[in-house]
């Protein structure tokens, strides 16, 4: 099997088919401005929210000239958060040049308050941004940002990023025991961010943080639900962990998928 150092799947992803992985910081040691309680790449204190550029765009379009897997989606994600690439849109435009896959990217929205980073994210066919606190104890508390990222600003640029994209939107949220019971809170937020989409996760990888249960996620599903219904936002679609399908997908080089997913 070929090793590969920019890509890595594809995966059979719940919420995005066969998805092929582009991480552009490609770099051992995980790079984040976030520690969340739950991250399955390691408890370290949170980089800097700086962005650098980490792999070169000839680079990344050599490798994918190599793959010949098929996927649904190629998918900006990996060993940290892939908007601390300062390059993202010179990566992204290599894998239009040279795939016709949609394109998906999976942030923790540290950085959404930026008007930059917003419209360089509009060029992709699907965001999906983390949010994983109704308030900013809860933020602290789970995510664990480095000094300076602040929480209002985050829902904010959330708030102005879904009003203007061109793509969709989805909120991911990550339940664990501390947030679960934030159902109602979490719901006004999904309505005022008004995505297309609120996907419910739990950590179901190897990591510190123990998942909620099946019946669990399905209660919040539920309230949530509910509770986007009496607030006028039932257009918003739920989708959680344990009620999608993922599709079979053998990877073309598994080391490299491991060490970004934490699994096959
Ligand atoms: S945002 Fe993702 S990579 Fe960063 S600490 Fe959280 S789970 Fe880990």
């Amino acid at each position: 099997m070929t090793q590969f150092k920019y890509c890595y799947g594809p995966v059979g992803s719940w919420r995005l088919g066969a998805s092929l992985g582009v991480d552009p910081i490609s770099r051992p040691e995980k790079i984040c401005d976030y520690n969340c309680v739950y991250c399955q790449l390691g408890d370290c204190l949170p980089a800097p929210p700086d962005r650098a550029v980490y792999v070169q765009p000839q680079a990344l379009g050599a490798e994918l000239d190599l793959l010949k897997a098929p996927a649904d989606y190629l998918t900006f994600s990996g060993r940290g958060e892939p908007t601390l690439a300062a390059n993202i849109k010179e990566l992204l435009f290599e894998c239009g040049r040279r795939r016709t896959e949609k394109t998906a990217i999976i942030t923790n929205a540290s950085l959404i308050y930026s008007e930059k980073l917003r419209d360089e994210l509009s060029a992709f066919d699907f965001v999906i941004a983390k949010l994983d606190a109704p308030n900013a104890e809860l933020f602290n508390e789970i995510n664990r940002p480095a000094p300076g990222i602040c929480f209002d600003e985050i829902v904010k640029g959330l708030v102005r990023f879904s009003k203007g994209l061109r793509g969709r939107l989805a909120i991911q949220t990550m339940l664990i025991d501390r947030n679960k019971a934030y159902a109602l809170d979490f719901a006004a937020l999904y309505s005022k961010i008004s995505p297309d989409e609120v996907q419910l996760n739990t950590p179901l990888r190897p990591c510190p943080a123990k998942p909620l249960s099946r019946n669990e996620m399905a209660l919040a599903c539920l309230i949530t639900g509910a509770e986007l219904k009496r607030l006028g936002a039932d257009g918003i679609r739920i989708i959680n962990v344990y009620g999608e399908e993922t599709p079979d997908v053998l990877p073309v080089s598994a080391p490299d998928t491991l060490k970004r997913r934490g699994k096959i």
